[in-house]
């Protein structure tokens, strides 16, 4: 069994859920209305020793990164980032350890002027919890199910380098290119800050959004699949690093844009007559970057040459009895 359907057969029940009358489980984060002006979202990212981070990592890059990948959901939802709270477990106490790991955590929270506001420690395996809310005008936020055909499909940021930067995350042979290698590593641990960007696509009427933590095609096949519509993908436009590309061939490059995880860019559809907007918006964040069109073509996604492209991206599997 895979995440997704432990999910959809325990967890997104109506057993689970039926007293829910605001938010829908399945989207970057919970939407709950909380006044006449604003929602609050929610989101919950878990990091644990040995699958999402080497054993031995350094402690501050994952002090900041474990906030970072929690506060790209609430970019996901055009939201403003606004406080966390932390379930800490430790296998042991080392002060140096406690230390690093907390100002990395507190580098991210000061970047994005968050406090942590509770949490929990205990003793085991190491695990990092992170719970982050944010606030978002009611009715605002941007779901996984507002794609219509016709939109412009942009992305935010260069995709792949997370995802090939793991093959060197414990690599201590040495390289020629290590100044490519160090890029790559850097986009990893402390990924890029998308708030202010999905404010501005929030303000220029953007439909959908999602951020690529599994890959760009299972995560686009996620707004795809909600919104039920299709898309086309124009892969000559995806953005790749000169990092990546000096350290593998185009091919591979390209595997690691489609199917690598890790590199928490959103991808967020904006509506064709927004055009003009959007062209402005990219001279002042040219990160950004046009990829496709949304098609009505229900649940396919394409390439240029209008061949469909197979859709796979990082899942946690089980054996199950
Ligand atoms: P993301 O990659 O954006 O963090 P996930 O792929 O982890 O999202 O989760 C997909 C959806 O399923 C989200 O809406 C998340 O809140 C929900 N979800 C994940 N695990 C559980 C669970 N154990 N119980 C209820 N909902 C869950
Ligand atoms: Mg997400």
């Amino acid at each position: 069994m895979n995440e997704f359907q432990i999910i959809q057969k325990y967890f997104a029940t109506k057993k689970l859920t039926q007293a829910n009358k605001i938010a829908k489980i399945g989207d970057d984060a919970a939407v709950f209305n909380i006044s006449n002006s604003m929602d609050i979202v929610q989101s919950l990212d878990t990091l644990v020793e040995g699958v999402h981070f080497p054993i031995n990592a350094s402690a501050e890059a994952l002090g900041y990164r474990a906030l970072a990948v929690c506060i790209s959901d609430i970019a996901a939802m055009g939201a403003i980032p606004h406080s966390f709270l932390m379930g800490l477990t430790l296998p042991k106490i080392s002060t140096a350890w406690l230390e690093k790991f907390s100002q990395g955590l507190a580098d991210c929270a000061q970047k994005h002027n968050i406090a942590l506001i509770g949490g929990d420690t205990t003793k085991g395996p190491l695990c990092i919890s992170i719970q982050c809310q944010g606030l978002v005008p009611k009715g605002a936020s941007l779901l996984r199910s507002g794609a219509k055909a016709g939109d412009i499909i942009c992305i935010t940021g260069e995709l792949g380098d997370a995802a090939a930067s793991l093959n060197y995350l414990t690599a201590d042979k040495p390289n020629n290119n290590q100044h490519a290698i160090t890029q790559l590593l850097k986009k990893f641990w402390y990924p890029e800050s998308q708030i202010q960007v999905s404010q501005e696509l929030r303000a220029i009427n953007a439909t959908s959004a999602i951020d690529v933590s599994d890959g760009l095609l299972q995560d686009l096949n996620h707004i795809v699949s909600t919104s039920n519509v299709g898309a086309e993908i124009n892969l000559a436009s995806i953005p790749i690093s000169n990092a990546l590309m000096s350290l593998v061939t185009k091919e591979e490059a390209l595997k690691y844009a489609l199917y690598g995880g890790d590199d928490y860019t959103l991808i967020v559809t904006i509506p064709k007559k927004n055009q003009q907007q959007l062209n402005l918006l990219q001279q002042q964040f040219p990160q950004i970057k046009q990829i496709g069109v949304i098609t009505s073509n229900s649940n396919q996604i394409i390439d240029e040459n209008k061949k469909p492209l197979y859709i796979t991206g990082y899942q946690h599997k089980w054996n199950s009895n």
